[in-house]
């Protein structure tokens, strides 16, 4: 009881308006309005000062010929100069930056000023009025009445500031009036109350629309800077912070960190389960980052699944990279989505100011390149800012530049790696493998440049190059010979990616059955995506799809239903190990046992050694390839390849 009580008139002295009933606030915007009050008392404050001094030298011209002149010149002499001290200071005060935040002891410091300068004029009517002259008590009731009306009018933000002020002259004037006997000062009683009432009423309505609108900016404030979603502060947010502290790193040399967070395989994610999910697993991950950060500092959420934070006043780069690690470890437990654990991951890069730069474009731009070797050297890594990360993403956007024109320059060509059928011991087709032919650099593998293609959105345009060339150099192949062609996950978002295929193996005049498209696990989208719609259509064309690099996903069976697909392609890596290693050579019999259960072929990737192709052939594995076979090799090449008997007789067991 006396703790509420003591927090009750905490608040109220504080200007709180709930205390009256106005509306409720949290700490931080009671303090962001309280800032908005204070700020407005300290613009009148000077010209409230400036009257209070001239008050008390009127007051004192008027008791010039009064029995307590002493008295009143003193009492004048010092409430005008603690006027004129106050009105100094405040002005002083007003030069400084505005704050967001004034703490409740403030405004108790404020409330506690006007009451004492209240109390100060409460006196002059109890002192002064009886012994006055009849001009000396008109001027009293004037000054009296000026304050009251000029109080209500300075504090009509914070109703206890106007009490604090108006109560003791109310006070006073009841005593003055009360002594005299008189109807006249009844009546001028009376009139004081009813004015009293008035100023009052004003103040109050008047401080709780005030509240009220600056709750509505603060509200309209949050939601531009807040995410939406995970409710963490969002980029516009997240630069303002990094500004303030790049303001700091230049006044005082405050050091700071920058953590650049990226989740990986969360597109899997959204792609797998859906966007709600996606969202939920977002919503959950901002959770638990947000307890890893110290206090009062905020991880932000900058992007679709990339987060930020700044870490202010860093002592030592080691507080950095221990947050980070702090967020590595928060995705140690799965994530309960819809009923499903979900595992997911982060990647941390990190940049320390000033050393790694001391403006934001260059923090950003470097904490870009720390996150992207971090998410190179797999999930769960953190990597500081180096130099030579700097040489890589340059680098990178130079290769990036140079990709934009590659197709006009004609620098793009396929190459064919044959698929051999164990069965019949003939090359059934081939697979296209794009090849980029730099001017400069040579041969670019395309594991170095399809990921810039899929980010730039590039992939588009590459892509449906590479499915024209497929099928225009598949028009000169014999008619049981197909191509296999690598789709990004990315070309299904668009449903153009129908159109150009229909196109090109019509242009090509080929039919649709020995066109073959390779897609990854991963991109096996929910019923949510455009994904499975598109490929629908495809497979009612005609066109068969395989599953590529099937293990090394989410290696889940159960896509295996999803499509009806014509082939998995298991990933080289087991083929790799599975003479050597058990496990691997019981994956493989199992898949190939599964797959003709299901009635799909079965493929063997990267068969580089006779025993792993005896071995394949033991197990029924329905087609090989792989360098034994052939490395790819030029569309030149394919029919001389096809017509080759020194071929078939290495495959023919
Ligand atoms: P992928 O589809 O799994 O292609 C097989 C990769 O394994 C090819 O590498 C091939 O050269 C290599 N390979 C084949 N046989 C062997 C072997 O016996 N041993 C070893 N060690 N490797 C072998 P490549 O051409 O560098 O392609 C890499 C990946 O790039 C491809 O993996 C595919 O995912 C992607 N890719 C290639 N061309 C395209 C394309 O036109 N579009 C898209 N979206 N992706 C492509
Ligand atoms: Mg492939
Ligand atoms: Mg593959």
């Amino acid at each position: 009881m006396r703790t509420q009580l003591t927090t009750y008139f905490a608040r109220l002295f504080a200007g709180d308006l709930s205390a009256f009933g106005g509306p409720a606030t949290d700490d931080a915007v009671a303090g962001h309005i309280r800032a908005e009050q204070m700020s407005l008392v300290l613009g009148y404050s000077v010209g409230i000062m400036l009257a209070n001094a001239c008050n008390a030298i009127v007051l004192a011209i008027a008791l010039w010929a009064s029995p307590d002149r002493t008295f009143a010149l003193i009492w004048a002499g010092t409430v005008a100069a603690a006027a004129i001290a106050f009105g100094v200071q405040s002005r002083a005060a007003r030069r400084i930056t505005k704050p967001h935040f004034v703490s409740q002891r403030a405004m108790h410091r404020l409330v506690r000023n006007a009451f004492l300068l209240g109390a100060a004029w409460g006196i002059v009517p109890v002192a002064f009025f009886a012994n006055a002259s009849t001009g000396g008590q008109l001027v009293i009731t004037c000054l009296c009445s000026g304050m009251l009306a000029g109080g209500a009018l300075a504090f009509a933000t914070i109703p206890i500031a106007a009490i604090a002020f108006t109560a003791p002259i109310f006070v006073g004037i009841a005593i003055c009036l009360g002594r005299n006997g008189d109807l006249a000062f009844l009546l001028i009683a009376f009139l004081v109350v009813v004015y009293g009432s008035v100023l009052l009423r004003g103040v109050f309505v008047n401080s709780f629309s005030f509240a009220r609108r600056v709750m509505r900016q603060i509200e309209a404030e949050r939601t531009v800077r807040q995410d939406p979603l995970t409710h963490l502060p969002n980029r516009f947010a997240f630069n303002e912070t990094l500004d303030a502290a790049l303001k700091r790193l230049a006044l005082s040399g405050e050091e700071f960190a920058v953590l650049l967070l990226d989740l990986d395989r969360f597109k899997e994610v959204n792609d797998k389960f859906g966007h709600p999910a996606g969202d939920e697993f977002l919503v959950q991950v901002a959770g638990r980052l947000q307890r890893c950060t110290r206090a009062a500092e905020h991880v932000a959420r900058i992007g679709g699944d990339e987060f930020a934070l700044v870490m202010a006043n860093l002592a030592r780069p080691e507080d950095a990279l221990e947050i980070a690690e702090r967020f590595v470890v928060a995705f140690d437990e799965p994530f309960q989505i819809e009923g499903r654990q979900i595992v997911g991951a982060t990647s941390v890069g990190i940049v320390l100011a000033p050393r790694d730069g001391n403006m934001a474009l260059d923090i950003m731009k470097n904490a870009d390149a720390a996150l992207y070797r971090a998410k190179k050297a797999g999930p769960g890594t953190v990597c500081f800012f180096e130099q030579a990360d700097d040489r890589l993403s340059r680098d990178r956007k130079a290769l990036q530049a140079d990709l934009e024109g590659a197709i006009a320059r004609d620098e793009l060509f396929l190459v064919f790696q044959p698929f051999l059928d164990l069965d019949e011991n003939r090359i059934t087709g081939f697979e296209a493998l794009l090849r980029w032919q730099h001017p400069s650099r040579g041969l670019v593998p395309p594991s170095e440049f399809i990921g810039i293609a899929e980010e730039t959105g590039l992939i588009h345009e590459i892509g449906e190059w590479v499915i024209r060339r497929a099928c225009a150099t598949l028009a000169d192949w014999p008619e049981d010979i197909r191509v296999a062609v690598n789709f990004s996950a990315s070309q299904f978002h668009d449903t153009a990616i129908l159109h150009t295929i229909v196109q090109a193996l019509a242009d090509a005049k080929v039919s649709p059955c020995r066109f073959e498209i390779e897609i990854t696990e991963s991109m096996l989208l929910s019923k949510y995506g455009s994904a499975a719609s598109i490929l629908n259509a495809l497979l009612q064309l005609g066109v068969t799809v395989a599953l590529d690099d099937f293990g090394t996903g989410f290696s889940s069976l159960t896509y295996l239903r999803k499509l009806p697909f014509s082939r998995i392609k298991i990933d080289q890596s087991f083929i790799r190990d599975m003479l050597v290693q058990p496990d691997c050579a019981a994956i493989v019999k199992s898949v190939i046992s599964l797959a003709r259960d299901l009635n799909i072929a079965v493929v063997a990737e990267g068969v580089e050694t006779a025993d792993q192709l005896e071995y394949l052939r033991q197990v029924s594995c329905d087609e090989v390839q792989g360098y034994l076979i052939s490395r790819p090799v030029s569309a030149d090449s394919v029919l001389a390849l096809l017509n080759t008997k020194k071929y078939r007789a290495i495959y023919a067991a």
